[in-house]
């Protein structure tokens, strides 16, 4: 007998909302139903345990579509419902959970909850015109009810000869949402949302040798100890279709204080231009939820692909109520301080490997530090850069001892760095370093300007970074006064406006002049480069070596001589330290022709 009712929670206007805010992602309708159908199974598996059910046969949801009639239908062998349960979980609970969800996404203004997590039954409402409900409860004697609704306002309830114990939702799809009656649409939303759900999920079954479509068991739920490699690089490549294999991977596995599974993997990195976006999957029991969710997993984790199941989190809040849930919280610091260990402990256990990684991790690590002080607390003892002699230091071997604020008063400064930027633009600096007897490090990616300038920060008073170019008449100068002779020579062949001229007896005799750039001025034009993208010679100083013999010959030549002398050297420690200018290469090479006639004269 059928039996009508009315809907007392006006759901005729709720529709229209929740698809438009939605519209994006109406499929996770087939997450909240498939999840349902689980949720039935599990509750059944409690009575069984607890010995109020038979529960015999094997547990599992079909899925089944049906391109001519138009319908999708999901059905498990769960713990069913009675006709009551019907009236009051489907016609009270899904549509008031409905309304209620619709409440707290308008508070959170929109696209707030993460995930659209907990909409429930009616969502699939959204694709859907129709629904009908197949079910029987586990209770003994209890018999087949079938209701159905359009979703507005009415429906019906009444018998039917169900024989099986279980629920089966039919979803008699709305014309324009035909697509969701295809096997590969539903193939690729079960994959995306239910591939770790806890119960075999067959769509469309044929028969004996059918494969559920998702992993009920997945590798990350596994106690670390018991996974071998291979399976976590098989987990990889199914879970993230990369197939290069990983550099390694943490297993997050803490049941105490709150509970969170998962593991994080370190890809390699293709290309080092810029940061590669990962994908971090966020799950809820097993349930998909949404990827790179930066409430919950620290920002600069989101450089590596992982899963991260967390059933504790409430997901059907706003997401600025999750951003200071302390919680949530407390799992992003575990998580951060697991990858922290496992950086450290490669560090110290397998040197080689961590340095045959490092350049491939090395923006990630950086980037944490940047992000999260925390991280950079934990891991700055093992933040290597290479040395002149291409090995792998930590770069807190070149800090100094603390400047006490004493000695900074009497104007001692902090220990200078000196760093690389372009190994071979500064070739020459970097040949008069070695010579010298001094140790630069090599800060050639794009990130370390910016991490060089954050080490200065949290060391104020141990370290400040100068580029290999930065400190010529500090760094590579010997005991010795100026020479003015000399110093007047260059002024009278530059002029004066062209660069500034400094005279310093140089350990390597060698090379007559260098150019030197005030490390701050440097930094400054970069910025601004940044904007105008033009080169620039800020602050460029000409130190000239008064060890050079040329350059004391100078003293000895007639007027042509001086100029000549002095403007070739200058554009000789010009070219190494930047490509020389139309008009300075013209001009270079007129003098050089000059002085090749007169020399071959001779
Ligand atoms: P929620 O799952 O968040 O409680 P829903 O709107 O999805 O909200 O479902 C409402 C209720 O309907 C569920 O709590 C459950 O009691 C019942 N229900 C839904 N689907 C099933 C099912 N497949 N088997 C048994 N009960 C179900």
């Amino acid at each position: 007998m059928e039996k009508q009712g009315n809907i007392r929670i006006s759901s005729e206007n709720m529709m229209p909302i929740i698809k438009k805010w939605l519209y994006s992602e109406k499929d996770i309708f087939l997450r909240e139903i498939v999840a349902n159908a689980s949720d039935a199974i599990t509750k059944l598996k409690k009575l069984v345990e607890l010995g109020e059910a038979k529960g015999e046969e094997e547990y599992r949801i079909t899925v089944s579509t049906d391109e001519k009639a138009h319908t999708l239908t999901v059905e498990d062998n769960g713990i069913g419902m009675t006709a009551e349960e019907v009236e009051t979980y489907i016609t009270q609970i899904a549509f008031s959970g409905a309304a209620d969800f619709l409440d707290k996404y308008e508070k959170a203004g929109g696209d707030g909850i993460i995930g659209h997590f907990g909409l429930g039954f009616y969502s699939a409402y959204m694709v859907s015109e129709d629904i009908e409900i197949f079910t029987r409860s586990y209770r003994e004697g209890a018999a087949g009810v079938h209701w159905e609704s359009d979703g507005n306002s009415t429906y019906t309830i009444g018998d039917c000869d169900k024989e099986t114990r279980g629920t089966k939702i039919v979803m008699h799809l709305a014309p324009e949402e035909k697509e969701f009656a295809k096997e590969g649409v539903i193939r690729s939303l079960l994959n995306k949302y239910c591939s770790f759900m806890p119960y075999e999920i067959y769509l469309n079954p044929k028969g004996k040798d059918d494969k559920p479509v998702n992993t009920p068991s997945p590798l990350y739920l596994k106690q670390p100890k018991e996974c071998t490699e291979e399976e976590y690089k098989t987990f990889y490549r199914e879970t993230f279709s990369d197939f290069n294999e990983p550099l390694f991977w943490i297993h997050l596995n803490m049941d105490y204080p709150f509970r969170v599974k998962g593991i994080l993997y370190f890809p390699k990195v293709k290309k080092q231009v810029e940061l590669e976006r990962g994908q971090v999957k966020l799950y809820c029991n097993q349930v998909y939820i949404a990827d790179n969710i930066k409430e919950v997993i620290p920002e600069f984790l989101m450089l590596l692909n992982g899963v991260i199941d967390c059933p504790d989190i409430p997901l059907n809040v706003s997401r600025s109520f999750l951003q200071n849930d302390k919680q949530v919280q407390k799992i992003a610091k575990h998580i951060t301080k697991k990858v922290a260990d496992k950086l450290t402990e490669l560090f110290r256990n397998d040197r080689e490997r961590y340095e045959a990684c490092w350049s491939d991790i090395q923006t990630f690590v950086k980037f944490g530090c940047i992000k999260d002080e925390d991280f950079y607390k934990k891991v700055k003892d093992i933040v290597i850069y290479k040395n002149l002699a291409g090995e792998y230091r930590p770069i807190e071997e070149f800090f100094g001892e603390e400047v006490s604020d004493e000695d900074a008063k009497e104007g001692k400064e902090p220990k200078s760095a000196y760093y690389v930027s372009d190994p071979d633009k500064q070739a020459q600096y970097i040949k008069m370093f070695k010579d010298a007897g001094l140790d630069a490090v090599v800060c050639d990616t794009y990130i370390d300007p910016h991490f060089i300038s954050y080490l200065e920060y949290k060391n104020p008073k141990r370290v400040r970074f100068l580029r290999i170019d930065a400190d010529v008449d500090g760094a590579l100068k010997e005991e010795g006064e100026a020479d003015s002779e000399i110093e007047e020579i260059f002024k009278a062949a530059l002029g004066e406006e062209k660069v500034k001229i400094s005279t310093a007896k140089l350990r390597d005799a060698s090379v007559p002049a260098v150019v030197n750039v005030a490390e701050f001025m440097r930094r400054m034009s970069e910025m601004n480069e940044f904007y105008r993208m033009g080169e620039s010679d800020a602050d460029m100083t000409l130190v000239v070596n008064t060890a050079n013999e040329n350059v004391l010959a100078l003293k000895n030549a007639d007027e042509e001589g001086k100029k000549l002398g002095a403007e070739q050297i200058y554009y000789l420690a010009l070219m190494a330290y930047r490509p020389l200018r139309p008009e300075e290469l013209q001009k270079y090479t007129e003098n050089f022709n000059r002085a090749l006639a007169a020399f071959l004269k001779k």
